[in-house]
């Protein structure tokens, strides 16, 4: 507390991370003797800079961007960039300390790092956008590189924020490198990476439920955000078989109680990412969705929840109703959408509950496999990544079972974090001191 002041985020990701780890490493003495969890909670580098841009209207804008360059052990740092007026560095830096180990858990190279701005993209025009990240790039290229430090997008940063950026590096440097993720397909662009965090979550979280005897099909799943991880976990479900009855924005969430079908899908993709419209529109087009303003999702009877919007979307009383009303499982989509009460509550009634760096790491996975394709050269078709990506997942799940397993009962979030950690850990002794 005394060392990162006004930064609730922050010292709420380590905590979770230090509990469940803690007996775990005080029984090996190797790593407390090499301080690994003190070393390992202070970031590499942080770069703060100013962001100056011009409105449509000629006005001079000032914003402030960040990349947090956490920790680069197992590989170049990788993490996205955020867009978003709530953005502090205490929220990214929750965000990149999240990331080192949910870049671990997927056995690809990659170290971890967040970065972003408190720039609002709501209500900018196109133009302004791409001035924004022509501005922001101009700073943030001499920080990165496909060796170095390789970012990709998040909350308010999509395709389009990814293409400006890639195209302004390009400009500045005159090559062609493999230096941002999640880029269009036809340049550099990896098959199934738009898709891959929520496809990934639903993957884990059928995995999830067969290992407790449990299934997907039929079940019923409350969802909120409408955006790229919240849509495609509803797309993945709904092919699955589960009956999605929820999907939210800032402005509240929408009821479909017979189960969203792929053509609802279709309308809110093209509203979310081509129109960029509120959820509400939504319920104003098709009879039988009811639109429940400024509230969240979680007062609905469901099997299975898959919060995917943001940080502290759930909290204490939303995790009493969700287990008033019997949920079964809890699978992250978001990063660290739980409060730690909720938490709490989750674990004290053995509701499975899956935390994101376990089960959102299919989108960082497909950004791995981005890099390995840019770097040979080649483009892997949708199916031979949407079976990697698959085969990751199911690796990231038998990790939580082998290292979270206590009297039959699999505990993911002490799972994921040991499994993660541990490699982290590994790879800092073998350096020696720095
Ligand atoms: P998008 O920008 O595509 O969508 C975000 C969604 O969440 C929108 O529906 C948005 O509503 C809602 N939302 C965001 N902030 C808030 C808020 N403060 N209060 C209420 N609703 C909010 O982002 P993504 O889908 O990419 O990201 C969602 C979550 O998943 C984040 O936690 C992100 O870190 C995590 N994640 C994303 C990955 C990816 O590959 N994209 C990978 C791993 C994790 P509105 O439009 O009203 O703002």
């Amino acid at each position: 507390e005394h060392r990162n002041p006004h930064e609730p985020e922050f010292h709420q990701a380590v905590q979770e991370i230090a509990e469940s780890v803690m007996p775990w490493y005080l029984a090996h003495e190797d790593y407390r003797k090499a301080q690994i969890l003190e070393r390992v909670t202070e970031p590499d580098r942080i770069i703060s800079f100013r962001v100056s841009w011009e409105t449509d209207d000629g006005d001079i804008r000032a914003n402030r961007a960040w990349r947090v360059q956490f920790s680069h052990a197992l590989g170049p740092y990788k993490g996205g960039l955020r867009f978003h007026p709530t953005v502090t560095q205490s929220v990214l830096k929750f965000l990149g300390f999240e990331q080192i180990f949910k870049n671990s858990l997927t056995g690809l190279p990659m170290g971890g790092a967040k970065g972003g701005s408190n720039f609002n993209p709501k209500g900018k025009s196109e133009r302004e956008v791409m001035r924004f990240c022509q501005s922001l790039m101009t700073e943030l290229y001499r920080h990165i590189g496909e060796d170095v430090d390789i970012p990709a997008g998040d909350i308010g940063v999509g395709t389009r924020e990814i293409s400006f950026l890639f195209g302004h590096y390009m400009r500045l440097q005159n090559r062609w490198t493999g230096v941002l993720t999640g880029k269009g397909c036809s340049f550099g662009g990896s098959a199934v990476r738009m898709e891959a965090t929520g496809y990934g979550c639903v993957y884990f979280c059928e995995h999830m439920l067969n290992h407790h005897g449990e299934g997907l099909e039929g079940k019923c799943i409350a969802i909120s955000g409408s955006g790229n991880v919240a849509l495609h976990a509803a797309e993945k479900a709904v092919e699955k078989g589960a009956r999605v009855v929820t999907l939210s924005d800032s402005d509240g969430f929408v009821y479909v109680r017979e189960g969203l079908q792929q053509e609802h899908l279709e309308f809110v993709k093209d509203l979310k990412q081509n129109r960029r419209g509120r959820i509400s529109e939504f319920a104003e087009n098709y009879r039988g969705a009811e639109f429940h303003e400024g509230e969240d999702p979680w007062r609905v009877t469901c099997d299975i929840a898959l919060p995917c919007a943001t940080q502290n979307e759930l909290q204490e009383n939303d995790a009493e109703a969700l287990i008033r009303n019997g949920v079964m499982a809890v699978c992250e989509g978001a990063n660290m959408p739980l409060t730690a009460g909720a938490a709490r509550l989750f674990a004290a009634h053995n509701i499975l509950h899956a935390p994101g760096k376990a089960s959102n790491a299919g989108g960082v996975a497909v950004s791995g496999l981005e890099l390995s394709q840019n770097a040979m050269r080649i483009s892997w078709s949708h199916d031979e990544v949407d079976s990697l990506l698959q085969k990751i997942m199911t690796e990231i799940h038998l990790s939580c079972v082998q290292h979270g397993t206590s009297h039959g009962r699999v505990d993911y979030v002490r799972g994921a974090n040991i499994a993660g950690f541990k490699k982290v850990a590994d790879a800092m002794l073998a350096y020696g001191v720095f």
